[in-house]
């Protein structure tokens, strides 16, 4: 299954880049706060990253990448167990997981997103 994880891969090559995530952690898409939804390039930076499940930190590159075995009910698990230990509703889950999901099916394994609000794509990745 395909899934999206942290990853410091391009990190710097765009202005506002920053990443606080463990390498290869499972990210998930926070609402961004009202600040950023005007301007997702401003100070915060909460509308251009990726939230670490494990770390609680977060990142502006997500990569996507294929864990053999893993499933859905594995991931609203560690989900629900983020949800609960970031202090946020862990009736979230499954609708932030397929929406994870749906998001990671969209590209190669490998490649690398950025995020501006809603709008998610790829970056160039150079070896
Ligand atoms: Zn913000």
């Amino acid at each position: 299954m395909k899934v999206l994880v942290a990853t410091a891969l391009t990190q710097g090559e765009h202005e506002g880049d920053y990443n606080w995530c463990i390498e290869g952690e499972l990210v998930w898409v926070q609402e961004p706060c009202a600040i950023d939804r005007r301007n997702p390039d401003g100070p915060c930076g909460c509308g251009r990253g990726f939230a670490g499940m494990s770390s609680h930190r977060s990142t502006t590159t997500a990569r996507v990448d294929e864990i053999p075995g893993f499933t859905r009910d594995d991931m609203i698990l560690a989900m629900q167990t983020s949800l609960r230990d970031g202090g946020w509703p862990e009736h979230w889950a499954a609708d932030l997981v397929d929406g994870l999901l749906e998001l990671a099916s969209l590209w190669g394994v490998g490649t690398v997103i950025d995020r501006r609000i809603d709008d998610f794509g790829p970056r160039e990745v150079h070896a």
